[in-house]
């Protein structure tokens, strides 16, 4: 058990994640005491102490910036303690790629983005410099877009054929739902329509139909949602139009004649692993060979961006099974790859049974050997982000060839476009013209409104998500 104490909240954040960067297996009771004497005081397993006195703090009034500084004195003193350093130092947040284009909009030049992430934040120069290209490369897709006058559209599918259990996104197993999809149809069509009259005249620049997993919905339903996309949405701006098709085993031959019939541009078919026993032990119920066979039935009906996704660090997995993965992943050739670090969150099965992450050497060789197959299958780095208590504090990391790049992806990331969800849990985000004072004093100019997660609860409270988006609509 590792004890955090501090004085004030606004270390609590920094310091936790920090630590359980260096700890990822250990709990961390974390407590705030306005009166006690140092600022902060760390107390590891073992009772090794660390602490910052309070006038550590100096008189600076940029909150910001002490908070920094008390980050990196406990990060110096963690590194030096274990003798390691974090591969993005004492970065914490999930964006920090977002940094890197701060600083390039700002007018840096490269070189000096990636001294500024080394030295300010003890980024290793490899990661610095992924960053950055990574931003730059942003910056040139994000170019294509109108992130004023545009915007990008959300359709959220919460089913899965089975709960992965890794997962925690809270998606529901399409099996306790079949019989009422329409009614979660119902409502889903109610809101896309509602938000593509409010959007009338702006300009649609992408579309995303994620979940869960869109292709639980049968050949019918996707038909009904696409066509009501395309009657109630202007295509004449559209970029691109992904639908994650995701697992195999709800894939067929039926639902991609469908998609391949409307303007879909883009869809996933995801692995994870190429290994059928992890496959087994996870809970994915389809086989390696299933993968295959989907990918190159959709290559076979015309579609020219596929995307797929991988894990690294799955359990059981080691850098053989992550290299064999590659290789038959190299045998199909998909145009965008995304690898992830596994993380585990607590809403996830793994969570709950309290698994622990290892194999933080071969995490690290296996993103390494990720990233020469991308570069061998003449794939880019074109977007990246982190999650908390991933594996080996590493990151996920799209790579696409050129012109295959998925732009909702790096406006996740970037935030630079309004993205307007439909689907129970599906939340939009409205960029403001400029900055506004919360009620809690924050300053913000993205605003965030989230549509409630439960389905049943979404389908019956369909009028208010509706209603509650429309006073953030086009200020
Ligand atoms: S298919 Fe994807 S969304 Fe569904 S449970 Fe598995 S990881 Fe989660």
């Amino acid at each position: 058990m590792i004890e955090i104490s501090s004085k004030d909240t606004l270390y609590m954040y920094n310091l936790y994640h920090i630590t359980k960067a260096f700890f990822p297996n250990e709990e961390i009771r974390q407590n705030v005491d306005d009166g006690q004497e140092p600022l902060v005081r760390l107390v590891l397993e073992g009772g090794s102490c660390f602490s910052i006195p309070a006038d550590e703090a100096g008189h600076s009034p940029d909150r910001q910036e002490i908070k920094r500084h008390v980050t990196k004195l406990t990060y110096d003193y963690l590194s030096s303690m274990t003798g390691r350093n974090l591969a993005w130092g004492m970065l914490t947040g999930v964006r920090p790629t977002k940094l890197a284009m701060q600083k390039l909009e700002a007018g840096m030049s490269e070189e000096e983005v990636i001294r500024f992430l080394v030295d300010t934040y003890g980024v290793s120069p490899s990661k610095a410099r992924l960053g950055c290209e990574i931003a730059d490369c942003e910056k040139k897709l994000l170019k294509r877009l109108d992130c004023k006058n545009g915007y990008s559209l959300y359709v959220g599918i919460p089913f899965c054929p089975s709960i992965c259990s890794y997962c925690s996104f809270g998606s529901s197993p399409l099996d306790r739902w079949e019989d009422r999809m329409d009614l979660y149809m119902d409502a889903l069509c109610r809101e896309v329509s509602a938000i593509g009259k409010a959007a009338k005249g702006r300009k649609l620049n992408t579309i995303y139909i994620g979940g869960g997993t869109p292709t639980t919905l049968n050949a019918e339903q996707l038909e009904r949602l696409l066509s009501l996309l395309e009657k109630e949405f202007s295509f004449d701006d559209l970029l691109e139009f992904t639908v994650e098709a995701g697992r195999p085993d709800s894939i067929t031959a039926e639902k991609l004649e469908v998609l391949a019939r409307h303007p879909v541009t883009r869809i996933s078919v995801n692995p994870q692993t190429m290994q059928q026993k992890t496959l087994d032990a996870v809970g994915r119920r389809h086989s390696v060979q299933d993968v295959k066979d989907v990918f190159r039935l959709a290559r076979t009906l015309g579609f020219k961006n596929i995307n797929m996704d991988l894990i690294a660090g799955l359990p059981g997995e080691n850098a053989a099974d992550m290299r064999d993965t590659l290789r038959q992943i190299e045998g199909l050739g998909p145009d965008s790859l995304t690898v992830h670090s596994l993380a585990i969150k607590r809403a996830a099965k793994f969570g709950q049974e309290n698994r622990k992450i290892d194999l933080h050497s071969e995490i690290a060789q296996m993103m390494e050997e990720s990233a020469a197959a991308a570069e061998r299958m003449g794939l880019l780095p074109y977007y990246l982000y982190r999650q908390k208590n991933i594996a080996g504090n590493f990151e996920n990391v799209g790579y696409a060839k050129v012109d295959k790049a998925g732009i909702y992806n790096i406006l996740i990331m970037e935030e630079k476009q309004t993205i307007l969800a439909a689907g129970a849990g599906a939340s939009t985000k409205i960029v403001l013209p400029e900055k506004i004072t919360l009620e809690n004093g924050r300053q913000t100019s993205l605003v965030r409104i989230e549509n409630v997660k439960d389905i049943a609860e979404y389908i019956g409270r369909i009028d208010e998500m509706i209603e509650r988006k429309g006073e953030w609509l086009w200020r």
